[in-house]
């Protein structure tokens, strides 16, 4: 949420304006037939918000995912720990590189949990990957001091959650390294696309030199007999993606203000309901208003509640209706488990997911539909 939301006007001028002004559609080359770099400028304005010295957009927050990880460096044969609770996408990435996705358990802020996470390191892991789910961070402090202990780098994986902060630094930077989607249903969208953020020169040239088929943009040369050190693939975004995303990037503050405001009343009516609690944020950290999540007592709890509301036309978002893509234990086809004790392979998990309902925030949301959504909790719960 609420991306699509916000497509309009603003969006379509900046199309035309794409054309108007010589229509060049890709990010590189053609120097002499346009004065405007879009994609260049999205980069310049998202690494001076986040305030890091490094932004670089690509097709997908997964590629940009990927792209981290090669970045740090991630090759055959190396562990990438991430947690259960996440969209797939943030194992694909390790896959496609050869590397092993090992999963902690997530605790009651529903990210990563620390003392699991301390568990699973090896002597091979390569990168630590948590993961702010709907715009909670993790918990980061207690994260950063087991990478320190064990010196290993830290991505995160902040698709859903730009505009949060820990300890007020924005999610994504306070990593090594960190992501945003900007795929329809996170908080900006350009249709499809992605981005990482970094301090970190060496990171910042090995994702962009692949995401460019290992081009190394090297000064003195013409693309075409530019220098390479490794091969790479085609994660490179157009001029449109970077005019679209300008214009959503106009609508952050608007964006993180709403749905903050609506989140903030929907957390304070929920808070009195009987039966059910708010999912916990971290000491130090400032989610964005685009989730609010309550754990009910039972997972029959959670089920009846979510009919009872889908009966009065509330709806309720990935937890549970998509849970199957969002918990690691429904993943069969990663883990070539199929002897189904994969489902009982993260128990505490699976016992707060199931019964975890979460409430998207959508920018239309009226305080109205805040009360109505929390006066049909009281009368499932209450009654
Ligand atoms: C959306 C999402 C991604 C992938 O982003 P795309 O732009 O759809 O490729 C990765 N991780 C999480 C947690 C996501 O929600």
């Amino acid at each position: 949420m609420p991306g699509y939301e916000l497509i309009g006007d603003a969006e379509q001028a900046a199309l035309n304006d794409v054309f108007e002004t010589g229509g060049v559609l890709s990010r590189y080359g053609f120097e002499d037939q346009r004065e405007e770099f879009r994609v260049e400028e999205f980069e310049a304005a998202l690494a001076e918000r986040m305030g890091v010295e490094h932004a670089l957009m690509v097709s997908s927050g997964t590629a940009a995912l990927k792209l981290a990880l090669v970045g740090l460096g991630i090759e055959d044969g190396d562990e990438v720990i991430t947690q259960s609770y996440t969209f797939v996408a943030t194992l694909e990435a390790a896959l496609e590189l050869g590397a092993t996705p090992v999963v902690t358990e997530i605790d009651e802020t529903l990210n990563m949990d620390p003392t699991d996470l301390e568990e699973k390191v090896t002597e091979d892991t390569a990168a630590i990957v948590p993961v702010h789910m709907g715009g909670v961070p993790a918990r980061m402090d207690a994260v950063l001091d087991v990478a320190a202990k064990y010196d290993v780098p830290v991505l995160e994986d902040s698709a859903q959650s730009m505009g949060a902060r820990y300890e007020g630094a924005p999610l994504g930077t306070v990593g090594d390294v960190g992501i945003y989607s900007f795929d329809p249903g996170k908080i900006i969208t350009t249709g499809e696309g992605g981005a990482l953020v970094t301090d970190d020169e060496s990171i910042y040239q090995r994702a962009r030199e692949y995401q460019n088929h290992g081009h190394e943009f090297n000064p003195e040369l013409p693309m075409g007999a530019d220098t390479r050190r490794m091969w790479g693939f085609n994660y490179k975004v157009t001029e449109m993606h970077g005019a679209v995303g300008l214009a959503q990037f106009e609508k952050l503050d608007r964006i993180l203000e709403t749905q903050g405001r609506t989140r903030d009343q929907l957390r304070s009516e929920l808070a009195d309901v009987p039966g059910m609690s708010l999912r916990s944020v971290p000491d130090g950290g400032q989610a964005s208003g685009t989730t609010v999540t309550v754990l009910l007592e039972s997972k029959d709890r959670a089920q009846g509640l979510v009919e009872h509301l889908s009966d009065r036309d509330v709806s309720t978002g990935i937890l549970p209706n998509a849970l199957k893509w969002h918990f690691a234990g429904t993943w069969d086809h990663v883990f070539s488990d199929r002897s189904g004790a994969l489902q009982d392979r993260w128990p505490a998990s699976r016992d707060i997911l199931e019964r975890a309902v979460l409430f998207p925030i959508s920018m239309e949301m009226t305080s109205a539909d805040v009360e109505s959504i929390a006066a049909e909790c009281e009368s499932y719960l209450g009654g």
